[in-house]
């Protein structure tokens, strides 16, 4: 049954148990949120979702109240703007950012409502690093607690979302802080660094090793990932024709913000020398067309030559139907990959059973 209720004079229809703030997003109403992400359990310790609903006493957390018949909502009030920039203010007393990222980077989701409600750091407060920069050995995510605002959004995306539990708070009042396992290393406490708890903090305390300094990108590319079958997607951040980040895409109909870490980190393989680029043949099979001429040893060894396409699938075809002819369609076999599309998959299946004329084929399932 869906429920009427007002937001800021307009009649919205909620879905029944959406809270205030899902209603609200529904409707393109923004509402600003640190702690809270629709993909993770809602804990409502940030406060920054605080909204005016008629008849109650105090400004209500948007996003743990349930939406009710009748509901009069207000998100922006000059009231709701000075609570909003009194807890920003709050958390930037704690907050000290030592400036190691690029100039031209963007805003992260808490720098961008402290620029929007002209939050100030506190008269008096010192902002300077009180913890160790990059503080944690693991090789792909970068740990700056000087930064961390305690929405414990990287707890509950380890545990939640990933399942590893890494993350915990540590300690009581204003001396609790953010550690690994038993304050140990994240590695030493179960990380498999997947890189969830760098994608969902709002801050970058928690940020990605690979790119903590390469800036903005000139462009997002979202695709699908081609290391294994389950195509997840994300999106490469792109500057200067060189692939910077990778970013979850929230809505990625199989991995929504989850990636491991070689989709996540595995990317800079696309720009590394060795890579190859064009087809490669061996240089006798370019001097020797017809192989079955008597071949010396030394040749099968001769150097790698360049060559188009169209040579490499002549001598490709032409040397399996040479090894069907003389040696029987089982001296060949094809070995498919989780790389490919269906369509290509269901194609080799043809390929080996009707074209070679054999059963062996198989496929690698995982990288
Ligand atoms: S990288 Fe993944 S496994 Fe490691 S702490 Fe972060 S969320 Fe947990
Ligand atoms: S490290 Fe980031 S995600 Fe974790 S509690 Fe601190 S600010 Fe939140």
């Amino acid at each position: 049954m869906p429920i009427t209720l007002t937001i800021n004079d307009r009649p919205i229809e909620a879905v029944a148990g959406q809270t205030i703030l899902e209603a609200a997003r529904a409707n393109g109403i923004v509402i600003p949120t640190l702690c809270y992400h629709p993909a993770l359990p809602i804990v409502g310790s940030c406060r920054l979702c605080i909204v005016e609903v008629e008849g109650a006493r105090t400004p209500q957390a948007a996003c743990g109240l349930v939406a009710r018949e009748g509901m009069i909502v207000r998100t922006e009030t000059p009231a709701l703007a000075r609570d909003r920039r009194t807890i920003l203010e709050l958390l930037l007393a704690n907050y000290r950012d030592a400036e190691y990222t690029a100039a031209d980077r963007d805003d992260t989701e808490f720098e961008h409502w402290v620029k929007l409600y002209g939050a100030q750091c506190p008269p008096g407060s010192t902002p300077r690093p009180q913890r160790k920069v990059n503080s944690d050995p693991n090789p792909f995510v970068w740990v700056d607690m000087n930064k961390c605002i305690l929405c414990t959004r990287c707890v509950r995306a380890c545990a939640d979302v990933q399942g590893r539990f890494v993350w915990r708070p540590n300690g009581r009042g204003a001396r609790t802080d953010i550690v690994a396992g038993l304050e140990t290393t994240m590695l030493e406490a179960r990380c498999e660094s997947c890189g969830a708890c760098a994608a969902f903090c709002p801050t970058g305390a928690l940020d990605n090793k690979m790119s903590v300094d390469a800036g903005k990108p000139d462009k997002k590319v979202t695709t699908t990932c081609a290391y294994c079958g389950v195509g997840c997607q994300f999106d490469l951040n792109v500057k200067g024709n060189r692939i910077i980040r990778v970013t979850s895409t929230p809505n990625a109909p199989v991995n929504g913000m989850r990636l491991c870490v070689k989709g996540r980190y595995g990317y800079d393989f696309a720009h590394h020398p060795d890579r190859l680029k064009r087809p490669r043949v061996r240089k006798y099979l370019l001097e020797t067309p017809n192989s079955k001429h008597q071949i010396p040893k030394s040749s099968l060894q001769s150097e790698w030559v360049e060559v188009d396409w169209d040579t490499a699938f002549d001598i490709t075809a032409r040397k399996l139907r040479e090894a069907r002819d003389t040696f029987g369609p089982d001296s060949v076999g094809v070995l498919t990959s989780a790389k490919c599309l269906n369509e290509e998959n269901y194609l080799m299946n043809k390929f080996a059973r009707q074209v070679i004329g054999t059963n062996n084929i198989d496929h690698c399932a995982r990288l």
